[in-house]
């Protein structure tokens, strides 16, 4: 065996011992929450796919149109030939919904914070960051050569004290939280987090990747707003909007923007589309919160916040049984182990659409009471 060969081997067997390594399946989606997986077919309550609009199907014509037209790749980054009219009018839709001057896409929301947060911050400044923020706000972090502190999940008034003691130390200070958090679903103190912000001189990013769409969206918009184009959009892709300069600023200085190659046609048409019905239709867009809540209810647990409610179990190995007991009963709802969640919080996390029928979420609430009750206290 060469070393290289015997080196992923011995890596992928410590994480096999601590029930960390992680397998592909094969998984396809036609329609509303359906998943078909090994020739069986599931109940997805694992997809960010919120309004369903990845098979809508105006959404889908939009692409088909885009490639007819266009083809089906940018050819180039966008500072060369990729700058695309579509992409114009997405950013300025996006800008528009988010109540920003402008807008700058990307070609996902992970290369979104690894562009952004470097051309924002770096030797001689301080990143503060919810603790629990998701691993691409950790990766842009990282990137820059700014110094990175955490602040306790949520917790505004632990953030206000590092700064009490750190800002001075820096010249630029840059706070990321998550609008709602991708693997708990509870949602930031942003107007808290906004008062301190302004009070220590220090510019507020939010991600809101699982809010866009399916929230209303607070009074409280921060100056540096991303977010995700491959959920609730159901397309693929990433945005910040800002402020003029700071786009701008992105344009010349965001690394996934200058180095890598624009959005394809489709990607903007669908994206355009699903905004498009996403206005038109609010009932729509209250629904997964609507099922998130019946769900809670149902168990007894505290309402949803968002359309995100987690199970936490403890360990990877009972998050994986309980996980292949949903399976038994049709239902996929993937365990979330570590390193994305922390070390003894694996869990459940399920993601409530509205594509889910009333009968889905009251029998997965039922399954989950007798089946998993059962197992937990066993
Ligand atoms: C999914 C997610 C991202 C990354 O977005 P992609 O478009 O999937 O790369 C960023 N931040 C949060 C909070 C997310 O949940």
């Amino acid at each position: 065996m060469t070393s290289l060969d015997a080196f992923a081997e011995s890596k992928l067997a410590q994480l096999e011992q601590h029930a960390l390594r992680r397998a592909l399946t094969v998984t396809t989606r036609t329609d509303g929450a359906m998943v078909y997986r090994g020739g069986r077919q599931f109940v997805s309550f694992s997809c960010n796919d919120y309004l369903g609009l990845s098979q809508h199907p105006h959404v889908k014509a939009a692409a088909l149109a885009a490639i007819e037209t266009y083809g089906t790749g940018a050819g180039a980054s966008r500072l060369v030939t990729g700058n695309h009219p579509l992409l114009v009018e997405l950013e300025a839709r996006l800008a528009k919904l988010k109540q920003a001057p402008a807008a700058r896409v990307f070609g996902s929301g992970y290369l979104t914070n690894l562009g952004v947060i470097p051309a924002l911050a770096g030797e001689g400044d301080l990143i503060l960051a919810d603790e629990l923020s998701h691993a691409c706000i950790f990766a842009g972090s990282q990137l820059s050569a700014a110094t990175l502190l955490t602040f306790r999940h949520n917790d505004a008034e632990h953030a206000e004290d590092i700064l009490k003691a750190e800002r001075g130390k820096y010249r630029n200070v840059l706070l990321i939280t998550e609008t709602v958090f991708s693997m708990d679903g509870d949602r930031a103190p942003l107007a808290a987090l906004a008062g301190i912000c302004a009070a220590h001189d220090v510019w507020l990013m939010s991600d809101d990747a699982h809010g866009l769409g399916v929230l209303a969206p607070g009074d409280v918009r921060a100056p540096l707003q991303m977010g995700t184009l491959s959920k609730v959009l159901g397309s693929y892709g990433g945005y910040l909007c800002a402020s003029l300069p700071v786009v701008d600023l992105m344009t010349s200085r965001a690394r996934t923007v200058v180095y890598s190659t624009g959005l394809p046609p489709a990607a903007a048409a669908a994206a355009i589309a699903a905004l498009d019905i996403i206005a038109a239709d609010p009932a729509l867009t209250a629904r997964p919160l609507t099922k998130a809540r019946a769900f809670t209810q149902r168990l007894g647990l505290p309402d949803a916040q968002s359309p995100i409610v987690p199970l936490v179990l403890g360990s990877a190995e009972a998050a994986l049984e309980a996980s292949r007991l949903l399976q038994d009963e049709g239902f996929l709802v993937v365990a979330i182990r570590p390193p994305t969640v922390a070390e003894g919080s694996a869990r459940l996390r399920f993601a409530f659409s509205a594509a889910h029928s009333d009968a889905d979420v009251a029998r997965l609430a039922d399954v989950v009471t007798t089946r998993l009750d059962m197992r937990v206290q066993a």
